[in-house]
């Protein structure tokens, strides 16, 4: 492509929110340009595989009809582990509702069936292009560098990514600590359907989400996962970036993975598996209070760019929020192009157009959680007290006796929770008040 085409919208970073921009502003006839640095779409894009529908389903309808999906979860289940035992909540929900809550995804596929729908409305898709310098004319952003060479446009987005090349640039981004991220630690291991359905107790077709937390990040803040897709499991650790780096321990993260694929509660799972798929990947995990403005006239943040990921120890998502602030951001820039086109316009109608949405809404309301994810006592003294207090439970000693109920209750109550328990269960239940 010549520097010398005039164009709309530059768009650096070829993942879900980049993707979704690309498709709108091209539908309404912008000329569009997708920067990505990888060698295909989303080549350096890395999930765990859930997507929650329906806060997208209006928005990304349309492009997301034919989108290769790969199970609809109905099976969801939250583990606590200790060393060598785990204890679940799990729901097999057979309710039917009008449309699914989530689904599993592969990112590859996913990502390459969004490029092929912004490419068939007329964007440009530019693989291995990094974007290497911002361009700005007084305060405000004209295009970017690809080395040598310039790419013009009224608007930049910047789709780039957790570690925003962009974003650090325009002086966007706050200074966050490490606490600030997640290390996600992921492998896909191949599977057949059916294999899969047996072992999780599915019908055809249908999905599961089973949640870990406790003895498996060995008391680091964090959790660990497994999604199932068609022919494939997910399973990855998401670890606080800011507890490994005070970690005091010989054990590697990656080790982290591989202890916790050879549980005994987690092997037979796996067993038989092939490993088609590694990565490690940084997830913004700062939430609200962490966000930065998104943008400046000229340029606009989206998805991980913009810090549009919540975690709140039972539900993470990214992936719609991606999709989401994309969309959001290609109708401000669709609109100021309707109009008579200012920068400063565009940013302050998508700006809004964010507070609005669910997206500031909900990462406003789980806007406690981050802080509540740091208690270490989340991570051991919980679920090794629970898991020991529900073995007693069960258990018949050499007398005939197991544990009495009220017994188990007032320890529960004195001794594993305590004042600074009962503390925790408080914020635990205002986390979204
Ligand atoms: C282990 C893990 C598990 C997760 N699990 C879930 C989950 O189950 N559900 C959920 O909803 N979310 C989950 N997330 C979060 C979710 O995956 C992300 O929020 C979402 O994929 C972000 O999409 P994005 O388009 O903003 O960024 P990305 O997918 O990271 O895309 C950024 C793109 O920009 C490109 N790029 C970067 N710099 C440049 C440059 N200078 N020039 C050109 N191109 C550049 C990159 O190559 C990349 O393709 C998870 C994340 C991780 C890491």
């Amino acid at each position: 492509m010549s520097t010398n085409d005039k164009l709309d919208v530059i768009i650096v970073g070829a993942g879900l929110a980049g993707l979704a921009c690309a498709y709108e502003t091209a539908r309404a006839g912008l000329q569009v340009a997708v920067l990505e640095k990888g060698e295909a779409a989303g080549s350096k894009s890395l999930t765990g595989g859930r997507l929650y529908l329906r806060p997208v389903s209006e928005l990304c309808g349309e492009l997301l009809k034919d989108a290769p999906f790969e199970r609809t979860v109905i099976s969801e289940s939250i583990t606590i582990t200790d060393d060598t035992s785990s204890m679940s909540f799990r729901l097999d929900d057979n309710a039917t509702p009008d449309k699914p809550n989530s689904v599993t995804v592969l990112l590859s596929p996913l990502n390459q069936y969004l490029a092929e729908k912004a490419a068939e409305k007329g964007a440009m898709l530019l693989p291995q292009q990094k974007a290497d310098n911002l361009i700005f004319d007084k305060e405000k952003m004209v295009g970017v560098k690809i080395g040598e060479e310039e790419l013009r446009a009224r608007t930049v987005v910047a789709a780039d990514g957790v570690l925003s090349f962009l974003a650090e640039e325009a002086g966007l981004r706050p200074q966050r600590d490490a606490l600030s991220y997640g290390l996600g630690i992921k492998e896909t291991i191949e599977l057949n359907s059916t294999c899969i359905e047996e072992r999780f107790n599915l019908p055809p077709g249908k999905g599961a989400s089973r949640l870990f937390f406790g003895t498996i990040t060995q008391d680091l803040q964090g959790g660990g996962f497994i999604y199932t897709n068609t022919n494939s499991l997910a399973i990855g650790l998401v670890v606080n970036l800011g507890a490994l780096s005070n970690w005091k321990s010989e054990t590697e993260s990656w080790q982290l993975l591989e202890a916790f694929k050879a549980r005994p509660d987690i092997a037979p799972l796996l067993a038989g598996g092939k490993t088609i798929e590694y990565g490690a990947h940084l997830v913004p995990e700062g939430g609200f209070n962490t966000l930065p403005r998104p943008g400046l006239p000229g340029l606009l943040l989206v998805g991980d760019a913009a810090g549009f990921v919540f975690n709140t120890g039972y539900i993470l998502r990214g992936m719609d929020l991606a999709l989401a602030s994309g969309m959001l951001a290609a109708q401000s820039i669709i609109k100021s192009h309707q109009e008579n086109f200012d920068p400063s316009a565009c940013l302050n109608n998508y700006e809004q157009a964010l507070k609005e949405s669910f997206i500031y809404k909900q990462m406003e309301k789980y806007k406690k959680a981050p802080d509540l994810l740091t208690l270490e006592r989340l991570y051991k003294h919980y679920p090794q007290n629970v898991i020991q207090l529900t073995r007693e439970l069960f258990q018949v000693d050499s007398a005939g006796q197991n544990a009495s109920i009220w017994h188990t209750c007032k320890k529960f109550v004195f001794k594993v929770l305590g004042l600074k328990g009962l503390r925790d269960l408080w914020r635990f239940m205002r986390m979204d008040s």
